[in-house]
């Protein structure tokens, strides 16, 4: 049965309080919600910009009885979010995301096995416990590989790349240092693409997906560095991402903003991981499309119905981590280029995501040399009022 929608000025919460549940928050607030976030740093990037923080560990059950009571829509901004306490919010009847894709996204076996038996292409994959388990993976897995935690991991913490049979031993102490891992081929891919859509229930109780345009993805270090929409992507890939998104999220019955990152090799795709909330590549949709995915987001979760999406004009999102930060402020007051988003983390550390830049324009070419130009520095001549 469809639940009535939520209307402003009831509250979401949201367990989490990092650049996501950040801009969650903002976008819950333009349209005159409340928002209580549950995080244990004081202050925290989302806790800025809500009406009240609960100071809790995520998984402390009085927080988060705390939060589902003041609340009237509850969501999270990452997938560990502790099992139990999901639940919990579930039978309250105030989760409408549901418990189900956090279990499935919090373990890459759960996960990896979803994709395989849906019938869409992963890479080979063998999960490991102990040493035994470790040697016969490395025996029969064909190199490059890759092995991971199964519980986690992210922005590459948590997997080390295996070039042949001889690095086996790390392969072994690996497994011993994290218990429970998965061992999986390496896709020598051509580019890296997400699929970011929302999901929501009508009306009548259908459900329906809206998504956004396919960004490219271009990591470095196991570490998101850019997004470029639209994608460099044939339509028989376009086609086969979005048909592979949506069979996924009829299985999971997906509410929400949802993301599930692909390898694009040729004319065929490998489905690597998804993530039950907005996603790093999806932040480009602030700027460069009509509706973002954040918005979305709120918007499904509170039960209203989607908006329609189309892009503005290409964008380019790049991450500023914390090595980025000193370039980032010396650029800013001299650039006319680039909309600057950071998320207020007090501390900064190399490798740590401490904002995003995204460029817009006419053209692809056009946001490289405004990239190249922002990180010189800033442009001594700015991009003038009409030619952009
Ligand atoms: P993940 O945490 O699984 O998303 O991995 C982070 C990044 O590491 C991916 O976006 C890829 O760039 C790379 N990577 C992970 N697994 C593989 C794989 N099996 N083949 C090729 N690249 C991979």
């Amino acid at each position: 049965m469809n639940k009535p929608s939520i209307l402003p000025p009831q509250t979401i919460g949201i367990i989490g309080g990092g650049q996501l549940g950040r801009m969650m928050a903002i976008s819950a607030r333009y349209m005159g919600y409340r928002v209580i976030v549950l995080d244990p740093t004081p202050d925290c990037p989302c806790a800025q910009v809500s009406d009240e923080q609960i100071v809790k560990q995520y998984d402390d059950m009085d927080g988060i009885r705390m939060l589902t009571e003041k609340s009237d829509v509850v969501t999270y901004e990452f997938e560990n979010v502790d099992l139990a306490a999901a639940s919990y919010i579930e039978k309250q009847g105030k989760l409408p995301q549901g418990a189900y894709p956090l279990e499935v996204t919090q373990n890459r076996e759960k996960e990896k096995t979803l994709m395989k038996e849906a019938g869409l292409p992963v890479p080979t994959f063998f999960i490991v416990r102990d040493e035994a388990e470790c040697i016969e993976a490395c025996k029969n897995i064909t190199y490059p590989a890759v092995i991971k935690t199964c519980r986690g991991g992210y922005d590459g913490k948590g997997q080390v790349k295996l070039e042949s049979a001889d690095e086996q031993d790390t392969a072994i102490a690996f497994t011993k240092k994290y218990g429970y891992c998965i061992i999986e081929e390496w896709v020598s891919f051509d580019k890296e693409i997400s699929v970011v859509f929302t999901r929501s229930q009508s009306d009548n109780g259908e459900a329906k997906i809206a998504f956004f345009p396919i960004p490219e993805n271009e990591h470095k270090d196991h570490i998101l560095y850019k997004s470029t929409v639209p994608a460099d992507i044939s339509d028989v890939v376009e086609g086969k991402a979005k048909e592979a998104a949506t069979l996924l999220a009829e299985k999971m019955d997906i509410v929400g903003t949802f993301a599930i990152e692909m390898f694009v090799v040729g004319d065929d795709i490998y489905v690597n991981e998804m993530a039950p909330r907005p996603h790093n590549s999806g932040h480009y949709t602030i700027e460069g499309c009509n509706v973002s995915q954040f918005d979305e987001h709120v918007r499904a979760v509170f039960g209203l119905p989607l908006i329609p999406i189309h892009l503005q004009s290409p964008a380019m999102m790049v991450n500023i981590l914390g090595e980025d930060m000193e370039n980032t402020l010396t650029s800013m007051p001299k650039s006319n280029v680039g909309h600057v988003h950071l998320y207020g983390k007090k501390d900064i550390k190399p490798k740590r995501k401490m904002g995003h830049i995204t460029f817009t324009g006419n053209t692809l070419e056009q946001l490289k040399v405004d990239l190249k130009h922002f990180k010189e520095n800033g442009m001594d001549q700015g991009r003038g009022q009409n030619n952009d």
